[in-house]
């Protein structure tokens, strides 16, 4: 089993989605083919979403027809006859209807929950029928909302997705191809949910990691996972293999080529994952697999908009206990912390959700005194850090001063170095790195 997921670009039009039914043939053997939104679909319904929750009926309803219709012009490229064509506008309607019944009455999470996952229902409905009605070929759409699901604490269920996917693919043993959407699930209360922006990705690894598959495979926009951020920065190159472990770092910590958790399942079961270009399909992309290379840094990434707070107590001082009362109040409030320092009389941490912070700073205010700064950015840097005989920290380092360091963590793992700094100084940061660490580097080549 192969599972092959296609994000928003490679699905874009008519034309992308003609080409990704090509693209599928190659693999032989069972294939589950996940698919995102169509690109901008997402967006648009979220913005659908945002009207209506306002209050604004007049103009989501608008914007909803906007769509519809722009679904309509691509159904009709996408499909060669009337009769198809009638078919293809019979399943665009009925998502479309759904949404409309949902302007009738003031919008509530759930309600924003059944907009946002139309989009990858469109879209696998109307690949599905182009394959099977205009190809001719064998292919079971099966719905992601039958196995697809988070559980109490809002985590994919790995057990329940196993069997129930399971169940799905048990009823058609003899069949080589199936279509899915990505991104929707379902909640512990079974209602309609999602696994987040970009999460079809993390749909791919849930799915590949149920059904045991021998390859994940993530078709994107782009030949691989790049060692520094494609859009900020001009001379990046495509990166041939990463460790688990080192694309994790990169996903969670801004690489937007991959949903932050989106290794984690492939990790936990050692399945490869290959990172491919729908628009140049024979590139070798990158290897995500449990074997490192042996480069000292292999990639840059860059994650924006984290909150850091200084803890100042002399109570810490030569005490124990105290690192434990400061995290019990972060887990209180469900809040991740995403990097840590400490010195004798200090703990400085990060978070990226800062939706509880006026609860967790009035709870830390009784350890001692507590600041807070906005705005910032981690910069990752990973690769093969276990030898300090490269001296890449000291490389790092020397790259980067004449920029303002906030914090920085090493050490923590092998094959990763940290450093905050001000939002603001992203850019010139991300473009000191690229001259000093790979710039220097494949002049020496
Ligand atoms: P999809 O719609 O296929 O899921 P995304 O837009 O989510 O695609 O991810 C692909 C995009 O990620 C690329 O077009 C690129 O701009 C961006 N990106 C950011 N960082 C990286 C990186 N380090 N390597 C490759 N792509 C990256
Ligand atoms: N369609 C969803 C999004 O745009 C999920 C995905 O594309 O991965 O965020
Ligand atoms: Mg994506």
């Amino acid at each position: 089993m192969k599972v092959l997921k296609f994000g928003g670009t490679s699905v874009g039009t008519a034309e992308r989605m003609r080409a990704v039914a090509g693209l599928i043939q190659a693999p032989t053997g069972q294939r589950i083919v996940v698919l995102s939104a169509m690109s901008g679909t997402t967006n648009a319904l979220v913005n659908i979403a945002k009207l209506l929750y306002e209050g604004d009926t007049r103009a989501g309803t608008l914007q909803i027809e906007v769509l519809r219709q722009h679904y309509h012009i691509v159904t009709k490229e996408l499909l060669p006859d009337e009769d198809t064509v009638a078919e293809g506008l019979k399943l665009v309607d009925e998502s479309f209807k759904s949404i409309f019944n949902l302007t009738r009455q003031p919008l509530g999470a759930a309600g924003e929950k059944v907009i946002l996952a139309q989009g990858e229902l469109l879209s696998t409905r109307l690949f599905h029928l182009y394959l099977t009605r205009v190809r001719g070929e064998r292919a079971v759409l099966l719905p992601a909302l039958e196995f697809m699901r988070l559980d109490q604490n809002e985590e994919p269920d790995a057990a329940y997705i196993r069997e129930h996917l399971a169940a799905q693919l048990d009823q058609y043993p003899e069949e080589q191809l199936f279509i899915t959407q990505g991104y929707i699930c379902r909640n512990v209360q079974g209602h309609i949910d999602n696994l987040k922006r970009g999460g079809s990705d993390y749909s791919a690894s849930l799915i590949g990691a149920a059904a045991g598959a021998e390859e994940i495979q993530i078709w994107t926009d782009i030949d691989g996972l790049h060692n520094n951020d494609p859009r900020v920065v001009e001379d990046t190159y495509p990166i041939r293999e990463l460790s688990f472990d080192e694309a994790a770092e990169l996903a969670y910590f801004g690489a937007k080529i991959l949903h932050p958790s989106s290794v984690l399942p492939a990790r936990e079961h050692g399945i490869p994952v290959r990172l491919l270009n729908t628009m140049q399909p024979e590139a070798p992309g990158t290897l995500i697999s449990a074997h490192t290379g042996e480069e000292a840094i292999k990639a840059v990434a860059a994650k924006d908009g984290l909150t850091a707070i200084r803890i100042k107590s002399s109570r810490m001082l030569l005490a124990y206990g105290f690192l434990r009362s400061i995290f019990d109040v972060f887990e209180k409030f469900r809040t991740p912390i995403d990097m840590i320092t400490t010195s004798e009389v200090a703990v400085s941490l990060t978070i990226d959700d800062a939706s509880r912070l006026p609860e967790i700073l009035e709870e830390l205010r009784s350890f001692g005194t507590v600041e807070v700064d906005h705005d910032l950015t981690i910069i990752c840097l990973v690769g093969n850090l276990v030898q300090e005989q490269h001296g890449a920290a000291g490389q790092v380092f020397d790259t980067l001063r004449n920029v303002p360091l906030r914090m920085i963590s090493y050490g923590g793992s092998p094959n990763n170095i940290s450093i905050l700094i001000n939002t603001a100084d992203k850019r010139r940061t991300l473009l000191a790195l690229n001259e000093g660490l790979f710039r220097r580097a494949t002049a020496a080549l």
